[in-house]
Parts: C-alpha cells; structure tokens; sequence
C-alpha cells in the first residue's frame, strides 16, 4: 500500500515481471485494487494486492478486514522525494486499522526512490519517518506494533533485498534451511551461498555469515547472465522448454580468484555460491556435498507439502 505514484506498481513490475526501472515512468498510476498470484512462476508462494493510494476504509464496498486476515506481510511504500506527511498518516491509519484485524501481520516501511537523495540525506530521513511513525503509535497507546524500515530505490539492488527480507521472515522453515547452507558451505570450503527464487532474484535463505550488497548484487547479475544466455540459446528452435530445468548449471570464474558456481535445487530455487579458487579444485567434494544438501532441501519442501494437504483435508472433513 502507499500513496499514489509512491512506486507501488514499478516496484512489482522490476521485482517480478524483470522491467527494466527506466520503463516504469510510462506505468499507469494504480486506481483499482489489482490482485497477482505469482505462485505459478516463483517459490514465493503469494498473492500481490497492489492497493492504490487513497483507499477509502469506511466504503462498505471494500472489505478489508477479508483481506486482512489473510495477511501475512503489509509492506507500505512512502516516497522519500516528495513531502511524506501525508503518507505518515495514512500509513498511521492503515497499521492501526490492519493491526485490530490481524495483530500477526508484519509491517514492512518501504522508505523509497532514495536514488535521488544524498547519503547523509537517506539516514536523516530514516531517522524522522521512523520517529514520527512511531511516535504517532506511541500517541494511540500502540508502542507495541512493530514497524521495520528498509531504504529502497528500483534504480539498484536495495528493492530485491528488502523484499528477501520481507519475504525470509514468512518462510517458516528459514531456520532449517539456514543450518543446511551453514553446513554445507563449511563442508565444502566456500565462502559464501544464497538460495534464490530465479524469477524474482530474491535470497529465500543464505548461510549466517554476514551479506555484503557487492556479493549479492553479482549474484543477482549471474542469475541475470544465465537466464538470458539460456533463453537465447537454450530453448528449441519453435520456442519450447524452458529457459531454467534440472540441468540448470554455471561456473564463472572473476579474475580476483572467486568463483562464482549456479545450480538447481528445485523448479524455482536455485544455490548460487562464492567460492576461492584454490577450494574449487575440489569439484567433486562440492558437486558430492550439493548433491546432500540438495535431497535435504527437496525434503524439507516435502514435509511441507505434507503438512497443507493435509491440512486440505481436515478443513473439508
Ligand atoms: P504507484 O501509483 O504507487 O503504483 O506508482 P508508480 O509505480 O506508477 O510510480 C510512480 C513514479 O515513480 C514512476 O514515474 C516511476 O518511474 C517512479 N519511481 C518508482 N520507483 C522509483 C525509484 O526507486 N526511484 C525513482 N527515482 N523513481 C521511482
């Protein structure tokens, strides 16, 4: 949600649809509430209700307290170009009202299009949206709602990664997956691993070692680099298949010793690692440990599968 032309919709399209930013100053303004399953095309499981701005909550036509419940993040987007007054209230308005419905659903501030301000510039206005934001909470007795702040720009890789983290802490099973990259990553000698949804480019999970943006950024390149080279040369003459499988592999060697390995771990996932040059001798340790960690993860996705169908069918008993 977010006032209009806050960058609701550019941020869905380069997010999911890989538009380029520059593309998004021909996008119409949202006007209607749009709804987008992506759970056809991405391991994110999820529904987009792109809201437009002034969504009025006391017309009887719109039932937000549906919406609501059903939940699970609310990410708001304030444009930090322009004077963020009124998206302060409404966004004090929005949090107040979702949270009665449903206490459980994370909010998630998207301070955005910081592209244009200076790096002294974006922490002053962290600092006072964050303030006023919570001191308006704090006003309504409410200092127990939590709001997370992340700055964001379409024009760089700061979208992708505040949505990784929006959509790490709907994942029920980060812990576990986190144990198994932590595994496999020091049993193998490398440096550093993500697993990532290859259409949207975000990090579902990655090893507890720090994330530095330069790191994830080239991952995101590569992932970019295969799947345009897949496309042009990987698919049949008439069009068929697809440009990602289960054959899904690439190494790219930098001239700086690292390595960078791609491999499918799923339909939708794929682990990208960084690893020394000098580790990667071992191939096969690697190649042998991936093959582990791979039947782990299909594991842990299989328990999980067990779990809503039959979930399924007690609901219909
Ligand atoms: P919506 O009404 O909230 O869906 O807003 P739009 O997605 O239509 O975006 C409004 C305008 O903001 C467009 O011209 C976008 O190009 C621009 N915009 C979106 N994100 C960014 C950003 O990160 N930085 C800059 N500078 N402009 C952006």
């Amino acid at each position: 949600m977010g006032l209009r032309r806050s960058g609701k919709s550019s941020i869905q399209k380069v997010v999911f649809h890989k538009m380029s930013p520059n593309e998004t100053l021909f996008l119409e303004s949202t006007n209607k509430i749009c709804r987008e399953d992506v759970s056809n095309s991405s391991f994110v499981n999820f529904q987009i209700w792109d809201f437009p701005g002034q969504i009025d909550f006391f017309d009887p036509t719109f039932d937000y307290e549906m919406i609501f419940r059903g939940t699970g993040a609310l990410i708001f987007v304030i444009d930090s170009q322009d004077d963020y007054m009124e998206a302060l209230a409404r966004l004090h308005l929005t949090v107040t009202r979702a949270y009665k419905v449903n206490p459980d659903i994370n909010f998630e501030i998207f301070i955005h299009k910081v592209d244009g301000l200076s790096d002294d510039h974006k922490i002053e206005t962290q600092r006072d949206i964050h303030q006023r934001a919570n001191d308006d909470l704090a006003d309504a007795g409410l200092e127990k709602i939590h709001l997370s702040f992340y700055l964001t720009s379409i024009y760089d890789h700061s979208i992708f990664e505040a949505f990784s983290k929006v959509v790490q802490k709907l994942i029920l099973q980060l812990p576990t997956l986190e144990n198994l990259l932590n595994i496999f990553i020091s049993n193998s000698g490398i440096e550093k691993a993500f697993l990532f949804d290859v259409v949207s480019k975000i990090y579902i999970a990655t090893d507890s070692t720090p994330v530095d943006m330069q790191t994830y950024e080239l991952c995101c390149d590569m992932i970019d680099v295969v799947i345009d080279i897949s496309c042009i040369y990987g698919l049949k003459e008439d069009g068929a298949g697809t440009p990602y499988d289960k054959e899904s592999t690439a190494i790219i060697k930098l001239n700086n010793t690292t390595v960078l390995y791609l491999k499918e771990v799923t339909k939708f996932l794929a682990l990208v690692c960084f690893v020394r040059e000098e580790c990667f001798e071992r191939k096969g340790l690697i190649d042998y440990n991936f093959h582990c960690f791979r039947k782990a993860i299909h594991e842990v996705f299989e328990v999980r599968m067990k779990v809503v169908r039959s979930r399924k069918h007690q609901n219909q008993m």
